[in-house]
């Protein structure tokens, strides 16, 4: 099927710092959902759409699935199905950090596992290229020297265009960026994780990656969902909350956590949105902020999520309504 004629008519495009790099203001993550596990069709679908709606960066990492690798795997038929003529037009990154293989090389930051676990995710998605290769998480026993000279060697080796860095705090991403400029690939985005429930990023880094010219792509600005509809009233079966294998646990879906959401939603409703729809502007008002990395198990998720963008601009009203909610 071809792709929407008018897909670049949908959304606007920011620019990753003072970078060449533009991705959309909501890109597509793919951490659950594309897995072994998920039905293939899903996910197909939900990646066509996001791309027919102007959506061009799809975040992936070594360790996706589960089975860990098969989100690359199910990625790589993908785009060799549906999008292999429009290879160009695709940004899409990878990151390695997380264990993916046994022994001391399978983890971290080494250079030995950073090269080997690229080579991998080349492989399983059948590609030459990412757009991004990232340092999943900063590794307290390898010196940070390496591990940014292995993404500068990416880079080099052409299979590479651009280098991340994720869940490094405020401190460590000043000591990679000046690294990273000295060997003249500069550091393009840091993706951490960001959202009214999540305000680490607001002690420090933000204004370092402002300061800096550096983008900022952030992770999970629904909370994993909890920023949405999903859990106002109980705890639906096929929520990631129900799920087995998920990283949100149901017992984060307290009766108090619930009132809070209902009070969030009061506000998103009062402005004509949904609470996922009010999360995803709260992440794109500070100007740090490039793009909003969204994840979604259903086609109908993604277009309520693009809705947001309509009525991006949050009044100090009610960023004050908000905070008092969360205080
Ligand atoms: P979100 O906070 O956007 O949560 C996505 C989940 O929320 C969906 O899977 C769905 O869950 C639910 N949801 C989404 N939209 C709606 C909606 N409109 N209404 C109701 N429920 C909705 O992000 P993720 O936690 O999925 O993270 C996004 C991406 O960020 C990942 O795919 C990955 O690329 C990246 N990431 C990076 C990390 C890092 O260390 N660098 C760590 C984690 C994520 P449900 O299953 O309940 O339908």
């Amino acid at each position: 099927m071809a792709p929407a004629p008018d897909r670049y008519e949908q959304l606007p495009y920011r620019r990753a710092g003072r970078s060449g790099l533009l991705l959309p203001t909501i890109s597509l993550g793919l951490w659950h959902n594309f897995g072994s596990v998920d039905p293939f069709d899903v996910g197909r679908a939900i990646v066509l759409r996001a791309f027919d709606l102007g959506i061009t960066h799809f975040d992936l990492a070594n360790n996706y699935g589960p089975e860990p690798g098969s989100a690359e795997e199910n990625f790589g038929r993908i785009l060799r199905r549906d999008l292999r003529a429009h290879r160009d037009e695709l940004v899409i990154s990878s990151k390695a950090g997380y264990r993916m293989w046994p022994g001391p090389y399978g983890e971290w930051g080494s250079r030995k596992y950073l090269l080997s676990s690229l080579d991998a995710s080349l492989k399983r998605m059948r590609l030459d290229y990412v757009d991004v290769f990232y340092s999943h998480r900063p590794d307290p026993d390898t010196p940070l020297e390496e591990t940014m000279l292995a993404l500068d060697q990416a880079v080099r080796l052409g299979k590479a265009l651009y280098v991340g860095i994720s869940n490094y705090d405020a401190e460590q991403t000043t000591r990679a960026i000046a690294i990273l400029r000295e060997l003249r690939t500069p550091l393009v985005l840091h993706q951490p994780k960001y959202s009214m429930y999540e305000r680490s990023p607001e002690r420090g880094l933000l204004e370092v990656l402002e300061r800096e010219g550096v983008g900022c792509i952030v992770f999970s600005p629904l909370a994993q969902g909890l920023l949405s509809s999903r859990y106002l009233r109980d705890l639906p079966e096929d929520s990631r909350a129900a799920k087995p294998h998920g990283y949100l646990e149901a017992s984060a879906v307290t009766a108090e956590r619930r009132a809070q959401l209902n009070r969030l939603d009061a506000i998103a409703r009062a402005r004509g949105q949904t609470l996922a729809q009010l999360a995803i502007a709260w992440v794109l008002r500070h100007p740090a902020v490039t793009s909003a990395l969204v994840g979604a198990s259903r086609v109908s998720q993604l277009e309520e999520n693009l809705v947001a963008l309509e009525r991006l601009a949050l009044a100090d009203d009610e960023l004050r309504a908000i905070e008092e909610v969360l205080a």
